[in-house]
């Protein structure tokens, strides 16, 4: 092959990946899910590839799903249980958004002020291999959330809150 790997010209408008050899962040998402029936750690991260994979790429959220899908992550990330942590996710919403749908559409999703750094992208996980998957999935799980929570402060403080 005689094309550059790495394109800069060609990454992922939401997340910055590169796009691998022709691989799409949704490509290799679905890579990532096809795994969890091959071995059975990344089974047990499904929660954290998903809420991920999707935080990474806000669009797919409604505005409100990217709310649930925020708190979702950090309570998982510190232990919590789904069911716990889907409880303390809906009361983020408030019982006004009873009704609430949790994928965007082409006139509502969900949005960034910008496009957050991310150190791991979709594509790092994929590269590193399915025996790594799980450990990997982690990892950007938890870099995602630093780098959303890096975000939201440096609103804060442009705000003057
Ligand atoms: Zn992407």
């Amino acid at each position: 092959m005689t094309t550059s790997r790495r394109d800069a010209h060609d990454a992922c408008e939401a997340c910055g990946a590169p796009r691998l050899d022709g691989r799409s962040c949704d490509d290799d998402f679905h890579t990532l899910l096809g795994w969890e029936y091959e071995r059975p750690a990344p089974r047990q991260q499904h929660h954290l590839l998903v809420l991920t994979y999707h935080l990474q790429h806000p669009h797919l959220y409604s505005p409100e799903g990217l709310a649930y899908a925020r708190r979702m992550l950090a309570d998982f990330l510190v232990g919590m249980s789904s069911a716990a942590a889907r409880a303390r996710a809906q009361g983020v919403l408030g019982s006004e958004r009873r009704g609430w749908q949790l994928t965007g559409t082409p006139t509502s999703y969900g949005s960034y002020p910008s496009r957050p750094y991310y150190p791991l992208t979709v594509a790092d996980v994929v590269d590193a291999g399915i025996d790594a998957a799980a450990e990997q999935v982690e990892r950007w799980a938890r870099a995602t959330q630093a780098a959303l929570d890096r975000m939201e402060r440096a609103e804060r403080i442009e705000d003057g809150r």
